[in-house]
């Protein structure tokens, strides 16, 4: 029986936008972002920004509440509930961190829809302060991959999914990957016969893959606009699945909605009649 595995990048993908840049410019440290920009990590430099937002009396709530403003497209949300429906096992794969991701898929009623966030860790501390912490420590080893920034590699963590998911064993899993950006990239280059990417047009990750056309065996089903991203989603969710008649008919429940608002949750019915339709892209 095959199953998909559908790993999406959060910033510039999920939102159209980067989290870590919003917070910065919405609440007012944009400057000091830009010149201690060049002096240390990007992942420190958050945790700095985090730091300096405390000592200038922004709160938790604060920050909260402006990641909530972010903008989520409809049909990414539409997208990600019916892919979810359909039962892939959706997980994210992002550099930014736990707080601003778990705030904003929470937001959105999207949370119940992942079984995995791989990010940087975030704590808060004793004085309410937001720490962001690197996923890879870098400080005591380098994760060895020069495409990837110092506190993530996603090649590497994408290895361990698919280790995991072939531990599992009961069901031959297929992996869908969607991104924008360099380390989307990297994690693009483990991708094996069967999978598939979906690399945003006129990216990072364009440019790598227009530069090594022959790096994957992965179908690549391109995308720019989120709404076209949430057409090809569906499109090749919807495929898989009709592809796959082993698949029996009463797998198709529709998702547990007990921690959602009901009115959010889709059947698989529904996610069907939402599959859009519109031609798959090249392959
Ligand atoms: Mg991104
Ligand atoms: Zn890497």
């Amino acid at each position: 029986m095959a199953g998909l595995v559908v790993v999406f990048d959060f910033d510039k993908t999920i939102i159209d936008w980067d989290s870590d840049n919003w917070v910065v410019e919405e609440l007012g440290v944009k400057d000091l972002f830009t010149q201690l920009l060049p002096t240390m990590p990007w992942n420190s430099l958050m945790d700095r920004m985090m730091r300096e937002l405390h000592s200038r009396g922004k709160t938790i709530e604060d920050i909260a509440e402006c990641l909530k403003k972010i903008p989520l497209h409809p049909n990414i949300a539409s997208a990600i509930k019916s892919a979810h429906a359909f039962g892939c096992d959706l997980r994210v794969l992002s550099a930014a961190n736990e707080f601003f991701i778990d705030t904003i898929l929470k937001h959105h009623g999207l949370m119940d829809c992942f079984s995995e966030i791989n990010t940087n860790p975030s704590i808060i501390d004793e004085q309410g302060r937001l720490r962001i912490l690197p996923y890879h420590d870098f400080h005591s080893s380098s994760h060895g991959c020069t495409i990837c920034p110092p506190s993530m590699c996603k090649g590497l963590i994408m290895e361990k999914m698919q280790a995991s998911v072939a531990a599992d064993g009961k069901k031959h899993k297929q992996f869908i990957y969607v991104g924008d950006g360099a380390p989307d990239f990297c994690a693009g280059l483990k991708l094996e016969e069967g999978d598939f990417l979906m690399p945003r047009r006129d990216f990072p990750i364009w440019d790598l893959i227009s530069a090594n056309p022959l790096f994957t065996k992965a179908k690549i089903y391109e995308w720019n606009e989120c709404d076209e991203l949430g057409a090809v989603l569906l499109n090749t969710v919807n495929a898989f699945f009709t592809e796959n008649k082993s698949r029996s008919t009463d797998q198709l429940v529709p998702v547990d909605c007990e921690s959602q608002n009901s009115s959010t949750c889709l059947t698989a019915h529904e996610a069907f009649q939402n599959a859009l339709p519109v031609p798959l892209p090249r392959q």
